[in-house]
């Protein structure tokens, strides 16, 4: 998998796509259907790389020009293939575009609160090029925070200070950290799904919008390495900054106050040649047939697309979901196993690109889903590091998920000598939740992966589950760049597959668990309490300003306190169900799962209807 690219709408992406299937069909499920998709992706040119280069404008000659193509090979075979791509952002505008030595602007992290601070000082960033570090928010964020304040361009970097904290000589082969040369790639488009059918699935007779109607980035964007980076803050002139100090970072310059750059004979040339390009995604998806309720589904899902090679972001997860799918398999021909409900296998096209072919599938089938899916359990990759675990999930989903861990036993011998030998151990003592002692940290479910369109659309109670690093706030160092090789995965983080088969265990006992239990063991009672401190966090932050415009909580507060009273209740009924009378069954656990339904609006939040 990890052999050759399988960037999204490729043919790549489809050979991976057949190769899946083949392997479906040789472990025997049930069914495998391809899936396809007519989408609009984003490709750099073939033939003319992106670049950013510095121009004396004394004889129009560039000084210098970043590195064109994809990243300097560093270890593994793979990494000097010859036909990579050049290193872009998907969706990122294609233009070209030159300013002045004072029209560059560095922005921190590219927050609004940053491009706030450098209003205040009275920089205007019409007609600006920014330059942003990676790190703190969506980089679709700050294309479009840096676009609505009138830059012309963007460029990003991540900052040493964050991917490579232990020097510039600890970083990969040697260790996980980012290498200077690393441009890490990534969407730019805001909105999840296909850009040119939203609400709809992309099929082939779909109405797909025109292309200047779609919400993508009307500005070009480029990620460059942090090396490259210096070379443009390293030449920004002025005194050194005094304040803020966090605007610093770990780049070998002293930030100056004054953009643009010290030599005025200068000027920055942002040159984009992506091509927007409407293409063929496809979804596996694989079925073993629930024996008792087949119309019950547990979903379970991963994406096969990768930016480049993508040995954790996501092809951990892709060999954690066949190797699961081989044992049920294995189990059912062995044992003459079934599940209760039906397991439903999905591999997803071109999430990268903002979770595509995974939303239209959630937009073609919301009806069966809606009144048919029990949960969608997500792994996107299976690890990004061996501290401990790191999951985000829907409340209903806790109980299932601690339990779980419970079960599993400790991949990490250390943590096991130290007589913590469960997966649960180690993340209750790594991970801790503050807000409540003594349990592991259970994280919101965002919306950052194919869990999207069934959480947030449909309301689906959801999970993402992996292994990962001992940074809470940095994400995986080497994160969509070339160096996600098979020898980072193999020689650093997981010699043996020792954490993969942890994940892949856990994400086995929960669909288990889903699709055997005869009454479904959601955690009512947890998402009872999540609300609770939820509204009390609403009430602390805007309770003033709630009172000031003559609005009140009171409402909403007693809506809580009912909702408790009736899982109380609820949770007592459930005691006396009757377990042999299949529709008392049925019954309630339809009740249960439509709980998440009933928090779905399908007119969506204000302004954002995409978030329901
Ligand atoms: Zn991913």
């Amino acid at each position: 998998m990890t052999r050759k690219p399988s960037l999204g709408g490729t043919e790549e992406e489809r050979e991976m796509a057949r190769w899946i299937e083949g392997h479906w069909k040789d472990q025997g499920l049930d069914e495998v259907h391809l899936v396809p998709y007519q989408v609009l992706l984003s490709y750099p040119s073939p033939d003319v790389p992106n670049l950013v280069r510095i121009i004396d404008s004394n004889d129009d000659k560039a000084i210098w020009v970043s590195a064109p193509k994809a990243e300097e090979p560093l270890y593994a075979e793979e990494d000097a293939l010859p036909d990579l791509p050049f290193t872009f952002n998907g969706y990122a505008f294609p233009g070209n575009v030159t300013v002045k030595m004072s029209d560059v602007v560095y922005v921190n992290y590219g927050r609004e609160q940053d491009f706030d601070f450098l209003e205040s000082e009275g920089v205007d960033m019409t007609g600006k090029i920014i330059i942003a570090r990676y790190g703190k928010i969506f980089r679709a964020n700050i294309a479009e925070i840096a676009e609505a304040r009138g830059a012309v361009g963007v460029v990003l970097f991540s900052d040493p200070i964050d991917y490579s904290p232990e020097g510039s000589s600890f970083v990969y082969p040697n260790s996980y950290f980012m290498p200077p040369s690393a441009a890490p790639f990534g969407t730019v488009k805001l909105v999840d799904g296909d850009p040119l059918t939203p609400f709809y699935p992309a099929t082939e007779s779909a109405f797909h919008i025109p292309e200047d109607e779609a919400q993508i980035p009307k500005v070009p964007v480029q990620p460059i390495s942090p090396e490259d980076a210096w070379q443009i803050l390293s030449r920004m002139g002025g005194e050194p900054a005094p304040a803020p100090s966090d605007w610093q970072g770990g780049l070998n310059f002293t930030r100056k106050a004054d953009q643009g750059f010290q030599q005025k004979n200068l000027k920055l040339n942002l040159d984009v040649n992506n091509k927007n390009t409407p293409t063929t995604t496809y979804n596996v998806i694989g079925i073993i047939k629930g024996s008792v309720e087949p119309d019950r589904y547990v979903v379970l899902g991963n994406h096969y697309d990768a930016w480049i090679f993508g040995a954790v972001d996501p092809h951990s997860g892709t060999a954690a979901m066949l190797e699961l799918s081989r044992l049920l398999m294995q189990l059912s021909k062995e044992t003459g196993w079934r599940p209760r409900r039906s397991l439903v296998f999905c591999a997803w096209g071109a999430e990268e690109y903002g979770v595509v072919a995974s939303l239209e599938w959630t937009e073609q089938f919301e009806k069966q889903l809606a009144s048919r899916a029990v949960a969608y359990l997500n792994v996107d990759m299976a690890i990004e590091g061996n501290y401990t675990l790191r999951t985000k999930s829907a409340p209903m989903l806790y109980d299932i998920i601690f339990e779980g861990t419970k079960k599993i036993p400790n991949p990490n011998p250390e943590e096991v000598a130290g007589g913590r030998t469960t997966v649960y151990d180690t993340w209750a003592v790594r991970r801790p939740d503050t807000v409540q002692p003594g349990l592991p940290l259970m994280q919101f479910i965002g919306s950052g992966s194919d869990y999207k369109g069934f959480q947030h659309n449909i309301g689906i109670p959801s999970m993402d589950v992996r292994y990962t690093h001992d940074n809470v706030t940095l994400g995986e160092p080497m994160y969509h760049t070339l160096y996600e090789t098979f020898a980072l995965v193999d020689e650093i983080y997981d010699r043996g597959f020792l954490y993969h088969k942890a994940v892949t265990a856990l994400w086995g006992d929960v669909a288990m668990v889903l699709s055997e239990s005869k009454i479904l063991p959601y955690s009512l009672e947890a998402y009872a309490d999540f609300i609770s401190r939820a509204s009390e966090d609403i009430i602390k932050t805007y309770g003033d300003l709630i009172a000031q415009r003559n609005m009140t909580m009171e409402f909403f507060t007693e809506a809580v306190a009912n909702f408790h009273k009736i899982v109380k209740d609820f949770t007592e009924e459930l005691k006396q169900v009757d377990l042999e009378n299949p529709l008392q069954v049925r019954k309630v656990n339809d009740q249960q799962m439509m709980v998440e339904r009933a928090f779905i609006d399908p007119r969506g939040l204000p302004g954002r209807p995409e978030y329901k």
